[in-house]
């Protein structure tokens, strides 16, 4: 199931795809589970009700194009992110492959709709894109040992590592941590489904891109990452447990580059979705030089 969290005149509701344009309103089966979408995928039988509402055709159907999204998981605990995990990323920024992964944290605050405006702060006159697929974790989970990661896995989505590339490599020249450029308000726009995993066989081989404004920047298949999803949720919960409703962000590929002020991505991930947002620059809108 294509699983969403939209805006409507009765407040945010979830909602499933039921086909490329149209969205079904699952207000009349969510019960308790209201627009929390990690409860409701959770839900016993909830296909067949799905089903049954999409079969009575009483249930509002709303058109995919006209929709405001909000982002699937509404307050995760956290948000892990993999760092230089595809060798050609790795090299186009000089960085060597990691022998185990390398993950650091984007706060909850940072995330960001499909259809919303990423925001470059002042600070910055680099905003750069990173299309990655993303994991929505479903089960409170430690120490989860490789071949069970499917257990923990609710479903998948798309996240876009929005980075303010100057301030990064200024930290990395620091030997500091890169928390700060990648964690600003707006920076994890995510969406715009919750995909539940039986809709995936393989996380290890989708086809992944990121367009601005048409042109093709980033194109690779998670088959190149140095790190699959089951021993990133292995290592990554060695220590740490992993909460329903967190996120786990995979890594980009390479063509990684800046977004002007104006310039509006798409980033997709191959039956996953594809998540769209401009970008501005609050420097351009002051009129500050860059
Ligand atoms: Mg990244």
């Amino acid at each position: 199931m294509f699983l969403c969290r939209i805006r409507t005149d009765a407040g945010v509701v979830p909602a499933v795809r039921i086909d490329d344009e149209t969205l079904l309103d699952l207000t009349p089966v969510a019960g308790a589970a209201g627009d929390d979408l990690v409860a409701l995928a959770a839900m016993p039988g909830l296909a067949a009700a799905v089903a049954s509402l999409a079969a009575d055709g009483a249930a509002a159907r709303i058109p995919v194009a006209s929709t405001r999204f909000e982002v699937p998981v509404a307050r995760p605990q956290k948000i892990v992110c993999v760092a230089l995990n595809y060798v050609a990323h790795a090299e186009e920024g000089a960085q060597a492959v990691p022998s185990e992964p390398v993950i650091f944290f984007k706060p909850p605050s940072s995330l960001l709709p499909h259809g919303e405006t990423v925001r470059c702060p002042a600070r910055s006159s680099r905003l750069d894109f990173e299309v990655e697929l993303a994991v929505v974790i479903g089960t409170r989970a430690r120490d989860v040992a490789v071949s069970d990661w499917r257990d923990v896995v609710l479903g998948y989505t798309v996240l876009n590592d929005m980075t303010a590339r100057d301030l990064q490599l200024v930290a990395i020249e620091k030997n500091q941590p890169w928390d700060h450029s990648k964690g600003f308000d707006t920076f994890a726009p995510c969406g715009p489904y919750l995909v539940t995993a039986d809709e995936i066989d393989d996380p290890g081989n989708l086809d992944l891109s990121l367009t601005v404004d048409g042109v093709v920047r980033q194109s690779s298949n998670t088959r190149h990452m140095v790190f699959g999803v089951p021993e990133l949720i292995s290592v990554i919960s060695a220590g740490i447990t992993l909460e329903p409703g967190d996120i786990i962000a995979t890594g980009t590929p390479s063509g990684i580059g800046k977004v002007d002020d104006g310039g509006t991505m798409v980033a997709t991930v191959a039956g996953v979705g594809s998540l769209v947002n401009p970008a501005a620059y609050e420097r351009a809108a002051v009129g500050t030089p860059a």
